[in-house]
């Protein structure tokens, strides 16, 4: 099939990629004339693994091109998937304004049927919006159309975003549309040859089924970030109630890991969506504002951890970081708790060395230089001179450790851990003050 994407970022790319894998033809179009110039050099523009490989081979095949021409692209395919940002707006609410310009650009070029397919994450109503978008669009050039338009909300992981979506557990499509149903079924089929992975529903529960999703996942986090805080103040250990609630497979293993907090370019913006339109149907919805607030505190624990052991005053000290990325094998550092730290950190007067095997890069861009921020090339570099080290992201690399040689490295033992990374009490045996999330230390 021929198959336009919009947006060459995290979605648009891993689906463009695998799509291209599979054999379908594909273009990918962006309004970023770097990136699209940087990709057709092969250099992909973000970290996430696999995707690379998967790009040059692509690119090699001539399945997969990259392109700032709009027009082209909109008469490439039958498929035009709008997988742009939906940031979150002032109110919370999602920030509309890239996947309608996309609209109004199909509806300004269009030349035959199509089918508009919204992965971008957007709320109820949207693919309407889109619809409309079109239409109003095709009817000032004076031309009348014919047109689909259906949810298909995008569930990958970043950090195992190509895994997810070649091997994800379902494919959701909103349509009312049998010609859209049967375009979507061809072009999924080859994700769905062995266990027929496609779930077809009306386009607004699809739309909300995104939500319900990552709602879900971010209530389970605060959940067991409410018990470790309660598990702080009474001396038990969230490790070991995880795994006396987790056995039990009505509640499970998966996302009950206490931590400091949820990040990234999803979870935050899509329960204060969904909180948003809540509060606009006149119901204000306690649930999901205690889920925010929860992460919101959980994401200031290190810095209150940090602060309690060195008597509330870190002005001059050298506080080494290990992660910086939201989770491990990403670059992406939207809403990270290693940033809510670092903020509070030099707010307080001390400087941060950090280290992440990634989103150094990223984090420059971000921060530009300053003198209190220095950015390492390893994780040992990041311990030189360093009072106490924070650990922010579970990344592999940080699992084994040295803690005889880390207690000598630094000049104050202190080790807190916002991934409950180790054992307490080896940890404590080689001389350092550890703390982590709900592990029974009440700082
Ligand atoms: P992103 O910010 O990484 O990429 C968006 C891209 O769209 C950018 O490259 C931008 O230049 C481009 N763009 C903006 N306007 C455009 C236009 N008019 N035409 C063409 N390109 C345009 O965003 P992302 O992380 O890929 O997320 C995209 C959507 O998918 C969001 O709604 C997000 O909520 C959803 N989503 C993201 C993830 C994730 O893990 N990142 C997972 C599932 C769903």
């Amino acid at each position: 099939m021929r198959i336009a994407i919009f947006g060459s970022g995290y979605v648009g790319l891993v689906t463009g990629a695998c799509l291209a894998d599979v054999g379908h033809d594909v273009i990918c179009v962006d309004v970023d004339a770097d990136k699209i110039t940087r990709l057709n050099n092969g250099k992909v523009p973000i970290h996430e693994p696999g995707l690379e490989t998967l790009i040059h081979h692509n690119l090699k095949t001539g399945r997969l091109r990259f392109t700032t021409d709009a027009a082209r692209a909109v008469n490439f395919g039958l498929l035009q998937f709008i997988a742009v940002g939906t940031p979150p707006d002032e109110d919370g609410s999602a920030d509309l304004h890239h996947v309608l310009e996309v609209a109004r650009t199909i509806g300004m070029h269009m030349q035959d049927y199509k089918i508009v397919v919204n992965k971008s994450t957007v709320p109820v109503g949207t693919a309407e919006k889109v619809q409309y978008a079109i239409a109003e669009t095709l009817s000032a050039r004076g031309v009348e159309q014919d047109f689909d338009v259906c949810s298909n909300p995008e569930f990958l992981k970043e950090g195992a975003a190509i895994d997810d979506f070649s091997k994800g557990a379902r494919i959701v499509v909103g349509t009312d549309s049998e010609r859209a149903r049967q375009a979507m079924q061809e072009c999924y089929a080859p994700y769905s040859r062995l266990q027929n992975k496609l779930i077809f529903m009306d386009i607004r529960s699809a739309e909300l089924t995104k939500y319900a999703a990552n709602a879900m996942l971010a209530t389970k986090i605060s959940f067991i970030n409410e018990i470790a805080h309660l598990a702080e103040r009474l001396g038990a250990d969230i490790e070991q109630i995880r795994h006396g609630i987790g056995s039990d497979p009505r509640i499970g293993y998966h996302f009950i890991y206490p931590g400091c907090g949820y990040g990234g370019s999803c979870f935050p913006k899509d329960v204060q969506a969904l909180t948003r339109t809540s509060r606009d149907l006149g119901h204000e919805s306690h649930l999901l504002k205690a889920v925010e607030t929860i992460n919101q505190r959980q994401k200031g624990q290190l810095f209150h951890k940090l602060s309690q052991a060195f008597d509330h005053d870190l002005r001059g000290k050298n506080i080494a970081l290990w992660g910086l990325a939201f989770k491990p094998n990403t670059d992406d550092m939207r809403e990270a708790p290693s940033r809510t730290l670092m903020e509070a950190l030099w707010a307080a007067g001390a400087r941060v060395q950090a280290y992440d095997p990634e989103a150094s890069e990223e984090c420059r861009r971000l921060y530009g230089q300053r003198d209190d921020l220095t950015l390492s090339r390893r994780r040992d570099e990041a311990l030189e001179g360093a009072d106490a080290l924070v650990i922010c992201t579970e990344w592999k690399e940080f699992r084994a450790v040295d803690f005889e040689a880390l207690r000598q490295t630094l000049y104050h033992p202190v080790l807190v851990d916002g991934r409950n990374l180790f054992d307490p009490d080896t940890v404590k045996a080689a001389g350092l003050r550890y703390y982590a999330i709900g592990r029974g230390d009440s700082l």
